[in-house]
């Protein structure tokens, strides 16, 4: 069987993580190091690599990683003055986790382009 990912341990309990949402498909926690002052990842309990490996059968997942965040982000009460989702997806993306995850940043004024 393939080693977890480290977000795979996330989800079975195996290393702590400040959650703030979950539900049958996906969890909701605050990133180790946060590029703003609100910066969750949201991810797939299926340890999808990476969207470029997402087929048909996950799109019901995939919509769900946004529409979650969207929830997280009114329930937390930071939907209205704004958020920012980022999925980086292999090297030149900038991808260091090789599973799925959205980024879900708000609390300042983010800039564009990113870096
Ligand atoms: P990527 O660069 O793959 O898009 O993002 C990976 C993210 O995972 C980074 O923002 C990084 O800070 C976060 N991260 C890495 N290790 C851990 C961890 O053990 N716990 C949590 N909560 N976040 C992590």
């Amino acid at each position: 069987m393939a080693e977890k990912t480290l977000f795979e341990k996330i989800c079975d309990r195996e290393i702590p993580a400040s959650i703030v949402h979950e539900d049958d498909l996906c969890l909701c926690f605050k990133d180790i190091s946060p590029q703003a002052p609100v910066h969750y990842l949201v991810i797939p309990r299926k340890p999808i690599p990476r969207v470029a490996e997402a087929d048909a059968s996950d799109q019901a997942v995939l919509g769900h990683l946004l529409l979650t965040a969207s929830k997280v982000a009114k329930s937390e009460g930071f939907a209205e003055s704004g958020f920012r989702l980022v999925i980086n997806n292999g090297p030149d993306g900038g991808e260091a986790v090789p599973h799925l995850h959205v980024h879900l940043l708000a609390g300042r004024q983010l800039q564009w382009p990113p870096g």
